[in-house]
């Protein structure tokens, strides 16, 4: 994706990250001890497939170790290289200083299409590659804690799982190595869909002030707005159907790898992912819809909110000037890239920075990471105690009611729902939907309040950075 001239991934990220600490008063060097990315381990292994030994190449990359454990996904790809995953770990550590998920920054990668191997195949490389990383401290509850990415999801994190347990026999901790595990093996409520609902969150949070929205040039609520999705994999999925099937918007697009669906009454999203599986995730042939080949091309077409939610560098130098959206929210990992930033900024659209936008995903990776060490499910002890207190409250009122004839009655939905004491998954969400209005009251907080703080993503480094630099700080560095 990235056009020449263009600084690489990482290079960008650092751009931006000095955009906002040159407005900041940080002592000597402590600038460079956050920006840099502390070590990157790569490993090359073998593994027995089809009758030969194939050789893989992984990383994992600790970008900061202001909090332990670090944190951050394991991703799949073809295009996986040690710039890639550097710049991915630095974006976890700002991701998880704004939300205050108590982590440092790390992602990993292996360069590999998931698509090739079976899935038994996949399993042997996946715990071969965790093998390699488990000996290393680079998987493990208390200093490295790994979650899904692209291409990998509960199924690797379960294999990942499993195989620390088998080499960790005595750890009691030993769920809380991995988050994204399945249920079964400890995942929590949620956490599939915790990065597109965040992104759901995130924009209601926007919506709720009228100033911000101006700011965009659009007015009014969520409701209605014309939507663009580019990626419709976990996370453009989740956050297309949520904003589609809840908040009444209409998704006019998405695009995926053979193109774009266009319907300018909006997708049916349920519909298009269900033919997708049915079609080894292509677009083409969906009844009801326009299919176009060029799907890089509708990222241009007109909407209201734009929403890459598939990899770094989709919008770059070559097509930030045509792009019409005067909103993006950022819900994949650095989708615009440095220089396609300035230009956007310039033609006055707001972004909704990344460390900010699919923050979702390690949020519910932290309650995860405490249910594991807690070793109980979220509401297990109040859920019922709850429930009868509010049914105190109901039939004392219906007793009331009754004793001086003023006969009241309680709507029946009204009481269906008050009766309901919150279980994991309602917990979850509430937890979620909390973080990410408060981590973007924070970011607004310095957008308005400072003049030579322009835009959300510089508000949103200052955030991280100056929370990281309290850390340090507090360390006696
Ligand atoms: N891979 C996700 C991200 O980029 C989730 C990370 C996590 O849950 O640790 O934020």
């Amino acid at each position: 994706m990235q056009v020449s001239g263009e600084p690489s991934f990482r290079e960008s990220v650092d751009l931006m990250f000095k955009r906002a600490s040159k407005l900041m008063d940080l002592s000597p060097g402590l600038e460079q001890k956050i920006r840099v990315c502390n070590s990157t381990y790569t490993v090359r292994f073998g593994v027995r497939l089809r009758g030969k030994i194939e050789t893989f190449t992984g990383y994992r990359s600790v970008h900061s170790e202001h909090m332990e454990p670090v944190k951050g996904g394991i991703r799949y790809a073809l295009s996986v290289n040690q710039d890639e995953v550097e710049a991915l770990a630095a974006l976890m550590t700002y991701k998880c200083a704004l939300v205050e998920t108590p982590f440092g920054g790390s992602k990993g990668g292996l360069c590999i299409d998931p698509r090739q191997w079976d899935e038994h195949e996949l399993e042997q490389i996946t715990r071969r590659f965790a093998y390699e990383l488990i000996k290393r401290d680079l998987i493990n509850p208390a200093q490295n804690v790994p979650a899904p990415d692209m291409g990998t999801g509960e199924r690797e994190m379960a294999w990942i799982a499993d195989q620390y347990k088998r080499m960790n026999t005595t750890d009691i901790n030993g769920n809380a190595c991995v988050t994204g595990k399945p249920i079964a093996m400890g995942g929590i409520q949620g956490r599939t869909e915790a990065t597109g609902r965040g992104v759901q969150f995130a924009l209601r949070e926007f919506f709720r002030h009228p100033e911000d929205v101006a700011k965009a040039g659009l007015s009014g609520q969520l409701e209605g707005k014309r939507v663009i999705v580019q990626g419709l994999g976990n996370v453009g999925y989740h956050a297309a159907k949520f904003l589609s099937e809840e908040d009444g918007c209409k998704v006019v697009a998405v695009i995926e790898r053979d193109g774009a669906l266009l319907d300018p009454k909006g997708l049916d999203i349920e519909a298009v992912r269900q033919h997708m599986n049915r079609n080894s995730g292509l677009l083409a042939g969906y009844p009801g819809a326009k299919h176009v080949a060029d799907g890089a091309a509708v990222l241009e077409e007109a909407c209201d909110i734009l929403i890459p939610a598939a990899m770094e560098g989709v919008i770059h130098l070559g097509n930030a000037a045509r792009i019409k959206a005067p909103l993006i929210i950022e819900a994949a990992n650095g989708p615009i890239t440095y220089g396609a930033d300035e230009i956007l900024r310039q033609k006055g659209c707001v972004i909704i920075p990344d460390m900010y936008a699919n923050a979702g995903g390690v949020t519910v990776s932290y309650f995860e990471w405490v249910k594991n060490l807690s070793h109980i499910r979220f509401g297990r002890m109040q859920r019922r105690a709850e429930e009868a207190r509010s049914r105190l409250l109901v039939e004392e009122l219906e007793r009331l009611s009754a004793d001086q004839g003023l006969g009241w009655s309680l709507g029946e939905g009204f009481k269906e729902k008050f009766l309901q004491g919150s279980d994991e998954l309602a917990l979850v969400r509430s937890g979620l939907d909390d973080t990410m209005r408060t981590a973007y009251q924070a970011m607004r907080e310095i957008w308005h309040s400072r003049q030579d703080v322009e835009d959300l993503r510089v508000a949103a480094y200052i955030v991280s950075i100056g929370r990281v630099a309290a850390t340090y700080r507090s360390k006696g560095l």
